[in-house]
This record gives C-alpha cells, sequence and structure tokens, in this order.
C-alpha cells in the first residue's frame, strides 16, 4: 500500500491522482493534502479521504477548513498553511511517495524537502525542474531517490527509455499539439483574445499551461525539463508538432531506432505509470488502435513561436535564465489574461527579461527563489 502526499490536490493532476487512487484503493491511500485556496474542495477532499493533514495557501484560509471539519464533527486530520504547511505534507513521516503537482514555483520547496527526506516524487510540476533542476537532479541522484515524471511527454520519454541505456539515446523528441494557433497568419497573432488562447484543441488543462501551450512556451518549459530529468543538452533534445497528441513522445538511438510511446490523451496514465513504476497495473485507460487512421508530423514554426528560440536560449544558459524563462512569462501571461498586454506581448516581456538577466546558476533553493523574484520584478514593471 503506498500512502501519498498530493501536492496541489484541488487542481487538474491533484484531481486526477485521487481518482486513480479511487480506481486502486488496494494500491494507494491518501496520507496528506497541500490543497491551495479552493477551501470548499479542500473540506470535501479532507471528508472523503481522512488525511492526517491538509495544508491550506493561508492562515485564514486554513482556520476556514479547521472550522468547517469541527462543524461537521470530524476529528483526527491537522490543518496547516503556507510554504511550512506544503513542506509539512512533504515530509510527512506517513507519506510514502509524494505527487508534485502546485502550479509554478510555489511547490519548489516542498518538492526539495520531500527528496532530502528520502521520499519518491511524481513530477507533475515542470516550473521546478525548470527553476531548480539541477539541484533537484543533483539531490535525488545523491540520495538515490527515484523522480518520476507526470508530464505526459517526459512520462513518454521515461518509458521509451527503458529500453535503451543513457549513452545509447541520440536525441529525445517531444511532440507539441501546436496549441489553436498553429496555422493562424502571423499578422494575426497581436490580436488573439484570452478566450481564444484558452481553447485548446486537445487536452484539457489549467490556465497558465493553455496558454503556455498557445505560445509554445509550455514546450519550451519541456524542452529545458527533459534536459534536467534525462541528463542531455538542449542540442539532443527537439520538439515536433504533432496535432493528434496521439504519440505523447518519442526517444531516437544511437542504432536509428525510434520508439515512440501512444496512450489516450488523459492524465491519469502517467500519474498510474509514475504511482506504479516500476510496475504496470491493468487500467480501462484504453486506446483504440483500430480506430487511427493517420498521425501528423510537422517541424515547429520558430516565427510564429519566439518563445520556442527563447527557451533554446535559456536552455543553454541554464541557471537564472532558465529561472527568468518560467517567471517572467508566468507574469506575462497573467498580464494577457487581464488584458494588459496583447498575446505577441508575451514573448516580447520574456525577452526583454531575459536579456536583462544576469548569467548565475543558484546552488540554494533561496538563491533560485530569489532569483525568481527579481525576474518577476523585471517582468512586472514590463507588464504595467
Ligand atoms: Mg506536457
Amino acid at each position: 500500500m503506498k500512502r501519498l502526499a498530493i501536492l496541489g490536490s484541488t487542481g487538474s493532476i491533484g484531481q486526477s491522482t485521487l481518482s486513480i487512487v479511487e480506481q486502486f484503493p488496494e494500491r494507494y491511500t491518501v496520507a496528506t493534502l497541500a490543497a491551495g485556496r479552493n477551501v470548499d474542495e479542500a473540506y470535501a477532499q479532507a471528508l472523503r479521504w481522512r488525511p492526517k493533514l491538509v495544508s491550506m495557501a493561508t492562515e485564514e484560509l486554513a482556520s476556514d477548513l479547521s472550522q468547517r471539519l469541527r462543524k461537521a464533527g470530524v476529528t483526527g486530520i491537522e490543518v496547516a498553511h503556507g510554504t511550512a504547511g506544503t513542506v509539512a505534507c512533504s515530509t510527512h513521516p506517513d507519506a510514502d511517495f509524494v505527487v508534485s503537482a502546485i502550479v509554478g514555483v510555489a511547490g519548489l520547496e516542498a518538492t526539495h524537502a520531500a527528496i532530502l527526506a528520502g521520499k519518491p516524487v511524481g513530477l507533475a510540476n515542470k516550473e521546478c525542474m525548470v527553476a531548480a533542476g539541477e539541484i533537484l537532479t543533483r539531490a535525488a541522484r545523491e540520495r538515490n531517490v527515484p523522480i518520476l515524471p507526470i508530464d505526459s511527454e517526459h512520462n513518454a520519454v521515461h518509458q521509451c527509455m527503458r529500453v535503451g541505456t543513457h549513452a545509447e539515446v541520440k536525441t529525445i523528441w517531444l511532440t507539441a499539439s501546436g496549441g489553436p494557433f498553429r496555422q493562424l497568419p502571423l499578422e494575426q497573432f497581436a490580436a488573439i483574445t484570452p478566450e481564444q488562447a484558452l481553447k485548446h484543441p486537445t487536452w484539457v488543462m489549467g490556465r497558465r499551461i493553455t496558454i503556455d501551450s498557445a505560445t509554445m512556451l509550455n514546450k519550451g518549459l519541456e524542452i529545458i525539463e527533459a534536459c534536467r530529468l534525462f541528463d542531455v543538452p538542449p542540442s539532443q533534445v527537439r520538439v515536433t508538432v504533432h496535432p493528434q497528441s496521439t504519440v505523447h513522445s518519442l526517444v531516437e538511438f544511437v542504432d536509428g531506432s525510434i520508439l515512440a510511446q501512444i496512450s489516450v490523451t488523459d492524465m491519469r496514465l502517467p500519474i498510474l505509470y509514475a504511482l506504479a513504476y516500476p510496475e504496470r497495473p491493468a487500467s480501462n485507460l484504453t486506446f483504440d488502435l483500430a480506430a487511427l487512421r493517420h498521425l501528423d508530423f510537422e517541424q515547429p514554426d520558430f516565427e510564429r513561436f519566439p518563445c520556442l528560440r527563447l527557451a533554446y536560449e535559456a536552455a543553454e544558459k541554464g541557471g537564472a535564465h532558465a529561472i527568468a524563462l518560467n517567471a517572467a512569462d508566468e507574469v506575462a501571461v497573467e498580464g494577457f489574461l487581464e488584458g494588459r498586454i496583447p498575446f505577441t506581448g508575451i514573448p516580447r516581456t520574456i525577452e526583454a527579461v531575459l536579456a536583462s538577466t544576469p548569467e548565475a546558476h543558484p546552488a540554494t533553493i533561496a538563491e533560485v527563489l530569489a532569483a525568481d523574484q527579481l525576474a518577476r520584478q523585471m517582468a512586472r514593471a514590463l507588464v504595467a
């Protein structure tokens, strides 16, 4: 029985993880939940799963939750808040496996703390790997702690990698849906509205990641994530646009063989893979191969999607530039959703922040967060 700490339990990955727990009660239970700001959902989850500990984003939200649990006569659930609360969830003695699914760098300290505490991590939070991948992977290697990617592409790569050695890998091919604007004429990009950008053709996801898919910055973050998770340079990671999102990624080996992973577009599958690794439990997440007629692949257009070029540049420099890429994008996406900058202002903001970011390689989580704050300040000034 694996007892899970779920960081980001009310988000889409968190909820999918809980539906896996629901489906496999003989394999998984919930030890702790870090829930963020949605008290209604956190309360419902606490009632359903009876974890040892629930953490909320703030003290007010935590006391709100405590009160509701008291009123309902529920005892034995501790309520915490803030970063300390999230860290308490990820390092709880009753947790055997940590699902890291808090969006943004908010989950960074808790993920690092989990690795230091020797807990295997299922990582859905790509920002952690982008901002602090050098620190996290080093800590994981030193302690022999597995980091299992839940991001669908990296999960696919992880699966394909199992058939060869690291030295036998030539290129990691990350597939990208290309987003909703793959075929939109370049001159219309400036007029894209948040409503248009929030409609993703194949995946239903959170707001930031949906916009990041539309700019392809998401794929840019995934390039850096792949470099860190699989210990390869950016030159060994390439992107291919695959509108059907059926092949989740591919690995090309030195002998010329290319392996691809195909499955239904449902995040429950990579979550189950990460939770169960190295086993493969039988599931109902089937893919109808007999109904598959064709698969399209095309080269990404770096002119339409300047975020891809910016990501390769940040990947080459690493350190503070990777941090700034992520931080500046998060601020720029907020600015776009609030109507303060146009769609094309997202890559412009990131490019300007990267240009004024000094080359540095933070060695601690505190230094990572400081570099993150600095980049956010620069981006906010530009968006305002
Ligand atoms: Mg992905």
